[in-house]
């Protein structure tokens, strides 16, 4: 039996994101842009599905832009947003790659973070400060914190992080990350303030390869994709609309299930995270002092191990049909440590002896049961053989 812990990598489909998908892959295949009845068939359900997605977001229909999935729509709003205003990004230091690498791209500045992994406020806020006594320099086009964070779980500051912005640089374009969020969060609580947020289908029961934007009418980007007029002429591209009708299924399951779901993970959560702190020695539980891990996500239990190299250890839990990570998926087999970890300070050797364990909403007793039982071993039989 597998026991699937890498549920921030990505998730198994939802039976009804499936059902969603399959009619309009085999009979109903029609292009939303065409012209005669199978193509309208399909606009409809771009538009239906789009309906669904607003309300799950909390957002206008017309507010949202279909894109390829969270890497697409986090590069949409950061480049879009400074081509658009001709201006610069901040970030924190720990975001995902999809966000860090298009605003260092643009020359842009990350906000380290505290050792619980939250965005140091003050930082931000003298850099905001700074920049708008500062005549010669202009502010910035986007401001981009994530919701949760990938790695490590952590919850960051968001509404510190919208009030800081909107008193020093109102017309900033304030975006959110939520693609780790929408399991786990009340999204409405983050787009009450934020201008936009982006999120990924097949972190929450929908296929990959889909995703997308949502931002308020009144914020302006320049499209990243160009070549065709679809989504209003915000992104070319013939719709992946089996995977939005899918996506828009598993959204609505997602957020029906959340409210139940949320206490029944972090109790497996806590037991996995409380275990492993039990019965294995030199191991640091990430961004958590004591054992209260309350701003936190409940699904990601992570870890690094004193003289563990992660590489070895996911092969020893593989070995026991445990899949995990040690980083984010992207970055695995990485020569250089997390930036997550190292931002909140860790050294590069403990770093590299990271392991994240993340659990979803069919993970089980038995799955928490299967790691207890043989990742103390594994990691004394590592650190034997030196
Ligand atoms: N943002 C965050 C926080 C993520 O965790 C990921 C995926 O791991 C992405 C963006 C990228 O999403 P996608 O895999 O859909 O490109």
């Amino acid at each position: 039996m597998v026991h699937y812990l890498d549920n921030a990598a990505t998730t198994a489909m939802r039976d009804v994101a499936v059902e969603a998908m399959m009619p309009l892959l085999q009979t109903s295949y029609g292009n939303p842009s065409g012209a005669h009845r199978m193509a309208r068939q399909a606009n409809r359900v771009v538009d239906e599905s789009r309906e669904v997605l607003a309300s799950v977001t909390g957002f206008k229909p017309g507010e949202l832009v279909f894109t390829s999935g969270g890497t697409e729509a986090d590069n949409t709003v950061i480049k879009g947003a400074c081509s658009a205003a001709e201006g610069s990004a901040i970030c924190s230091a720990v975001e995902h790659h999809a966000i860090l690498d298009p605003v260092l791209a643009v020359g842009g500045a990350t906000i380290g973070v505290d050792s619980s992994g939250q965005v140091d406020v003050a930082e931000l806020e003298s850099l905001l400060k700074a920049i708008n006594d500062d005549p010669d320099r202009s502010a910035p086009a986007v401001v981009s914190v994530m919701a949760a964070n990938n790695e490590t779980g952590v919850i960051q500051p968001l509404e510190k992080v919208a009030e800081l912005v909107r008193t020093y640089s109102p017309d900033t374009i304030l975006h959110c990350d939520a693609v780790q969020a929408i399991c786990w969060l009340d999204l409405a609580s983050i787009t009450a303030t934020f201008d936009s947020i982006s999120l990924s289908a097949h972190k929450f029961g929908g296929p990959k390869g889909v995703g997308l934007v949502a931002m308020r009418s009144n914020k302006t980007i320049a499209p990243l994709l160009l070549g065709g007029s679809q989504e209003r002429s915000r992104r070319g591209g013939t719709h992946n609309v089996a995977g939005i009708a899918a996506m828009a299924a598993a959204a609505n399951a997602t957020v029906a299930e959340r409210d139940d779901a949320i206490p029944n993970v972090a109790k497996l959560r806590d037991r996995l995270s409380d275990g492993i702190l039990d019965t294995v020695e030199g191991v640091t539980e990430t961004g958590v002092t004591g054992r209260d891990r309350s701003h936190k996500i409940a699904n990601i239990s992570h870890f690094c191990f004193e003289q563990i190299e992660s590489e070895a250890l996911l092969f020893l839990l593989e070995k026991h049909d445990i899949m995990a990570s040690a980083a984010s998926s992207c970055a695995s087999g990485a020569a250089e440590p997390s930036h997550v970890l190292t931002a909140m300070g860790y050294d590069r050797l403990l770093a590299f002896g990271s392991l994240r364990l993340s659990l979803g909403y069919s993970s089980t007793n038995e799955d928490v049961d299967a790691v207890l039982a043989c990742l103390p071993a594994a990691v004394e039989r590592l650190r034997e053989r030196g």
